[in-house]
């Protein structure tokens, strides 16, 4: 018989991140960029006494435990406050990402059965529209001041600073089972309905300490985060829970992520570190090639950079070493992992080897942290080697990896064997290097955000004159992916593209609108009758999309 060993049993919670922080790291600060321009200069021990007069306040809302409380939300003080307080008293932080088509916010707002939403002001007129459908929202908080209170058709509208200004600053945090859910996110549901990932206290400590691990992300209280990546975009990648643990200096660029901002940001509050999606730093360097007479690039304190939601292009790999002197680390995961899963260090190795060589191991998506277990499967559901050729889907497996999805049992995500499978087409080499080369999916991805083709074909074929259509991403030098829409005319009908574009935009969101039209005579399919995108692709390899004026 096994013997048990003779250690406490404490369970690894949120609320003790924060009590963390606020006892060790109180004075290290969290500067936040509001709505209307307002800079606000917070510190974790403000946080904490926020959070907890938030917390006093969730039950004037009906917020109980397991409740589900709604963010549409930018990077802000006031959305960390929301991450605490809510998991804290064992609710369940439901960050919606404010870019998808409002039918797909509403699906998911429904689905996830919130009962308040919580708001920037930004939001307010997208909420009115959409407050008709939402089947279990009974109360609104709009992320202000009094004096900055919006008039809005909403019922149950409050105030949030008017709600915390009468509450205790301390709050007696549960000692909840760390199994419980915290927080959820939803895929992008390019393949049918969004669908809901639901993290639990555990999972999101455990994925915290893997990124202050050296070899993981080496987060550390010498750290000031740029917090370039948004809060509603899988938890910013673990990094407000992360920054917790490890008492680093958070900066928070509310809504603006341009270049010049992020640019000031980091000069103003000394910013070693950052983390976001390729198109965020592909305007930074816009910022910084236009404006290289005037800007006094040593003034920079920026060391790492982690880049990931799509693939790392060499060339900014490169860039931001011989630019800046940045080591960018780049990181593979999904919505699915937490979202990090691998991560792109050096080995001993690769010390002292020449840049060339390094920037190729860089652009690599990196190797399984201490936590997550990453094979490839072929088609037959055989493990395939890492021998740096053998191409299949990347399965996962881990303490931070998803179970079920939201409203299905758990485990049901997954193989026999505990598998979850990513959907993702890659080949790992003998030191375990992870290398995507495709992604099953035939989604397109542009700034980060994802586009459905099945839904721009399906809202393209529902014009009188179109008989088929396709949709593919064509790469683009600003975006990474634009959407490029094929079509075959039914016989003796005409239509512009033009015309097309017009139809499309009354039926999806603006910045999925494709940024080409192209006609042809016929479509590649499969053998099932489906169409054979990867021939499309092919076909469509060069072509240059008219919004790219590189
Ligand atoms: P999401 O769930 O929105 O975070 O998207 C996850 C997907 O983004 C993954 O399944 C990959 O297809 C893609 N992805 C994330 N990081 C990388 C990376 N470093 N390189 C290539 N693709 C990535």
């Amino acid at each position: 018989m096994s013997l048990l060993g003779l250690m406490q049993k404490r369970s690894l919670l949120i609320s003790g991140l924060l009590t963390h922080a606020a006892t060790y790291h109180g004075d290290v600060e969290i500067v936040s960029h509001l709505y209307g321009g307002e800079e606000r200069r917070s510190n974790w021990r403000t946080v904490a006494k926020r959070a907890s007069q938030l917390a006093h306040a969730l039950p004037s809302l009906d917020v109980g435990e397991g409740d589900r409380v709604a963010t549409l939300a930018w990077n802000t003080d006031r959305h960390l406050e929301l991450y605490y307080a809510v998991a804290g008293v064992g609710s369940v932080l439901h960050t919606v990402n404010p870019r998808l088509f409002p039918e797909q916010i509403a699906y998911i707002l429904n689905h996830a059965a919130d009962g308040v939403v919580f708001f920037d002001l930004d939001f307010g007129d997208l909420l009115v529209k959409l407050a008709p459908q939402l089947t279990s929202v009974k109360k609104y908080v709009a992320l202000c001041r009094p004096d900055q209170m919006p008039a809005l058709d909403l019922p149950n509208l409050h105030c949030y600073e008017s709600l915390l200004a009468p509450q205790p600053d301390q709050y007696e945090w549960p000692a909840l089972d760390e199994e419980t859910a915290s927080s959820m996110c939803y895929t992008s549901g390019t393949t049918g309905n969004p669908k809901g990932v639901l993290y639990s206290h555990r999972s999101t400590l455990l994925h915290s300490f893997g990124i202050c691990a050296t070899d993981g992300l080496a987060l550390c209280a010498r750290d000031s985060v740029l917090l370039s990546v948004p809060m509603f975009h899988v938890n910013a990648w673990g990094i407000p829970y992360a920054s917790a643990m490890c008492g680093a200096k958070l900066v928070l660029p509310g809504s603006g992520l341009t270049g010049d901002r992020l640019y000031a940001h980091m000069v103003k509050e000394g910013c070693t570190f950052s983390l976001g999606v390729p198109t965020v730093w592909l305007s930074l360097f816009q910022y910084i090639e236009q404006n290289a007479k005037q800007l006094d690039l040593q003034s920079l304190k920026l060391k790492r950079v982690v880049v990931g939601g799509s693939a790392a292009p060499r060339a900014m790999i490169e860039k931001f070493e011989n630019l800046l002197g940045v080591f960018v680390i780049q990181a593979w995961g999904m919505t699915e992992t937490s979202p990090v899963a691998t991560v792109a260090n050096l080995l001993p190795k690769h010390q002292g080897i020449d840049l060339q060589t390094r920037f190729d191991v860089q652009a690599r998506q990196g190797r399984a942290i201490f936590g997550v277990e990453v094979a490839v499967f072929g088609a037959e559901g055989q493990r395939l080697p890492h021998d740096g050729q053998s191409v299949g889907e990347i399965r996962v497996r881990g303490p931070w990896v998803l179970s079920g999805y939201f409203g299905n049992e758990a485990g049901s995500a997954l193989d026999a064997q505990g598998w979850f499978s990513t959907g993702d087409v890659a080949y790992i080499d003998p030191d375990g290097f992870v290398q995507i080369t495709d992604r099953s999916k035939d989604v397109i991805k542009s700034g980060g955000e994802w586009i459905s083709s099945i839904d721009l074909e399906n809202a393209a074929v529902g014009h009188p004159s179109v008989q088929e259509a396709a949709v593919i991403g064509v790469a683009h030098s600003k975006w990474q992916e634009r959407p490029l829409l094929i079509v075959i005319k039914k016989p003796n009908q005409d239509v512009t593209p033009e015309e097309l574009l017009a139809y499309l935009s009354e039926r999806v969101a603006r910045w999925w609108l494709p940024d080409d039209v192209v006609f042809v005579d016929e479509l590649p399919h499969t053998a099932t009758g489906k169409l054979l995108k990867t021939k499309l692709r092919e076909r469509f390899k060069d072509f240059k999309l008219s919004t790219d004026k590189a």
